[in-house]
């Protein structure tokens, strides 16, 4: 009986894995009292799935991939990267990585990006996950740690505001947490649609706040403006522990709720209720604790990083962030979605969550890698797939975890930069969309078969073990960043998970996620550390900002923020939203999850949410093809006729490949703090559609 981690998202579910008959094989079972969801318990399905990649592949004259030896395929990529930078520079190869990747591989594909590669492009699909959320935490709290508490800390709250987030079905274990609140009449959800998370606000008096798409924040501006004009907000947190009351106060004062209703769609007395609800769960009022949670709903917009920040000035108001039992927190997705931001595959970060234009922090980072140089920053990940083959873009790019071909917005467009490369390479354990579009495809472990460590959405660093040895020539991804590197004429990229955590811990040290405490042992021995652990005898830090906030002058950063429509809004030819998001059953882009059968028997095709009235209009029948059309493309898929979600939204789930991926359809704008594109909200045209 091995203990590990579910492979999926950022809850990090405790499991033990249990040996049966057929090789490579173990069963599931969880651990603990959190219970797991259906994904979990069918987890260890894709160990075995029958196109497990077992082999390199190196693709051949007639343009079919085909088996090759680890040698062979390193060497010719190694070759490649000599070659392309040599005629185009160092940037003219790329890296991407992923927030499913363990600590070690996150820190060792940055690294081997910065020192093997020395290229300034690298970047992860992080990026398109939480990364609003990130900057805008970094902005106003000088630190980015998901939830700066225990999630357990929710259980005591009376309300909870969900801004975006489905925690019932990316993670329903989560929503036992819920149940004071609920319990209270304090579960507030801010949602488009009818989620399974809305659905739990109707058994105790809780409020679904459906607005319009892309308001989340005129909503809460509105919220804020309530709380300030009714003589609610926390004035003494504000003075002590902010840097500008005022300006938090100015900014939401043309944010009466009438004016927010008509942006909205949300009644103005509902938003006036839900405001109080909100400030009576506040310790200033003697309630027992509030807390507010951003998901992808609120920061996968080209505003979003100001959206989270509407939030954070929202909990500022109340007086919440680093008091016991409130807070405010972004609920991370990816499974590794908080340790894969730390320690350096992002384009602008160094290990620890340095920034990499620090000076203190690159002459750390050079002295612990040996090196006298180090790039810049690169470009952001969808800046960075834009540029691809591009005259002075990268030539080469070289995947890690990723499926940018379903994962990414506007894939007509990433599906011709791809193809323009002089190189793919995708390290991935089945082959997914991207896989089947490279020149080159490495086959690497996954999380039963590896050894490392996760950081779950709390930033508690967890104990990943292997429990079964990989199958056919299967190596880890360390693997082929040693393998590469070697090649390259650069040392010091060991294959072995524990001692690449020990130099990750070096690395690490006197930065903000400061990992020099852990401690693969001290794990081993069940100690429950969440960073920063600055020495090997701190009991780490479950609850951030107690004392102050990591800013120059240790307040909270006032950053005033406004409403601004959607950059692909509604028109006469395309007059309805298209919202995308996720299934209990799937785990982002499906490439696991679509491979398991009880899962894909579930959910086995994509479909789109319509309101009735709108089905009646178009005359679209429950089941019906449909088709969505927006200024990136179109595609047809059957309707699910509901009143779920509003009559001006189209919901459609994006863990579906090929013809099934709706980020055909997104949009690629960014926001311009973050990098983060709008996959959340674009102007889509409906029609009746024959089948394809
Ligand atoms: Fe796995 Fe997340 Fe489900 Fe837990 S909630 S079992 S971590 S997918």
């Amino acid at each position: 009986m091995i203990p590990t981690h579910c492979p999926y998202c950022a809850l990090q579910c405790a499991t033990t894995l249990h040996p049966v008959a057929r090789p490579g094989a173990v069963e599931v079972r969880p651990r603990g009292q959190g219970g797991l969801c259906r994904k979990g318990w069918t987890a260890a399905e894709v160990l075995t799935v029958p196109d497990r990649l077992t082999t390199p592949l190196i693709r051949d004259g007639a343009g079919d991939l085909v088996e090759t030896s680890w040698d062979a395929a390193l060497d010719f990529v190694a070759e490649r990267i000599r070659t392309l930078q040599a005629a185009h520079g160092r940037d003219a190869v790329a890296v991407f990585g992923g927030g499913g990747l363990t600590n070690e591989k996150a820190y060792a594909l940055g690294k081997f990006a910065r020192v093997a590669l020395k290229t300034a492009n690298v970047d992860y699909n992080g990026r398109f996950c939480m990364s609003s959320a990130a900057a805008a935490t970094n902005r106003s709290f000088g630190i980015d740690r998901g939830l700066p508490f225990p999630l357990a800390d929710l259980g005591g709250a009376d309300a909870v505001l969900l801004v975006g987030s489905n925690i019932a079905e990316t993670m329903p274990p989560a929503v036992a947490h819920l149940q004071s609140a609920r319990d209270s009449g304090g579960l507030l959800v801010v949602d488009p649609r009818r989620s399974a998370t809305a659905g739990l606000t109707s058994d105790a008096g809780g409020i679904h706040l459906q607005a319009t798409p892309g308001t989340d924040l005129a909503l809460v501006l509105a919220l804020t403006h309530v709380v300030v004009q009714e003589g609610l907000a926390d004035t003494t947190y504000l003075r002590d522990r902010t840097d500008d009351p005022d300006l938090l106060i100015r900014s939401t004062a043309s944010w009466w709720p009438e004016r927010a209703e008509r942006v909205t769609g949300v009644p103005a007395a509902t938003i006036r209720r839900a405001a109080r609800v909100l400030a009576a769960a506040a310790p200033v009022h003697g309630g027992r604790g509030l807390f507010i949670l951003t998901g992808r709903g609120a920061e996968q917009h080209s505003k979003g990083t100001d959206t989270v920040t509407a939030c954070i000035n929202l909990a500022l108001a109340l007086g919440l962030p680093g008091r016991l039992g409130s807070g405010y927190g972004c609920i991370t997705g990816q499974g590794n979605g908080q340790g894969g931001r730390e320690h350096g595959q992002k384009a602008d970060q160094l290990p620890g969550y340095r920034s990499i234009s620090d000076p203190t922090a690159r002459e750390h980072l050079m002295r612990v890698w040996g090196v006298d140089e180090l790039p810049g920053p690169g470009k952001s990940a969808v800046e960075l797939i834009n540029a691809l083959g591009t005259s002075d873009g990268p030539k080469a790019l070289l995947v890690h975890g990723s499926n940018l071909l379903v994962s990414a917005p506007n894939l007509a467009s990433v599906r011709e930069r791809l193809a323009s490369l002089d190189l793919l390479v995708v390290a991935d354990v089945v082959p997914s969309e991207t896989a089947l579009l490279a020149d080159v495809v490495f086959p690497v472990t996954q999380w039963a078969e590896e050894d490392g460590t996760m950081t779950s959405l709390e930033g508690r660093v967890l104990r990943r073990r292997a429990a079964v040895p990989p199958p056919g020539e299967v190596r880890s991804d360390l693997a082929v960043f040693a393998g590469l590197a070697e090649r390259l004429g650069s040392k010091g990229f060991s294959t072995d998970p524990a001692e690449v955590f020990e130099e990750l811990r070096r690395a690490s040290a006197g930065g903000r996620a400061d990992y020099s405490g852990i401690t693969w042992d001290r794990l081993d021995a069940g100690e429950v550390l969440f960073w920063p652990v600055p020495s090997e005898g701190h009991p780490g830090t479950p609850r951030l900002f107690a004392d102050g906030f990591p800013t120059a002058d240790g307040r909270a950063h006032v950053v005033a923020v406004d409403h601004r429509p959607v950059a692909d809004d509604l028109n006469a030819e395309a007059p309805l939203y298209l919202v995308t998001g996720r299934l209990l059953q799937h785990y982002q882009s499906g490439a696991q999850t679509r491979r398991v059968p009880e899962l894909a028997e579930a959910e086995p095709e994509v479909f789109a949410e319509i309101h009735p009235r709108v089905a009646a209009q178009l005359g679209i029948g429950d089941g019906r093809p449909v088709r969505l059309r927006t200024a990136r493309g179109s595609m047809v898929l059957p309707a699910r006729v509901t009143a779920d979600v509003r009559p001006d939204t189209v919901f459609v789930p994006f863990h579906f490949g090929g013809a099934e991926a709706v980020n055909e359809l997104t949009n690629d704008v960014l926001d311009p703090v973050s990098g983060m594109p709008e996959f959340k909200a674009c102007a889509v045209e409906v029609t009746a559609a024959a089948l394809p």
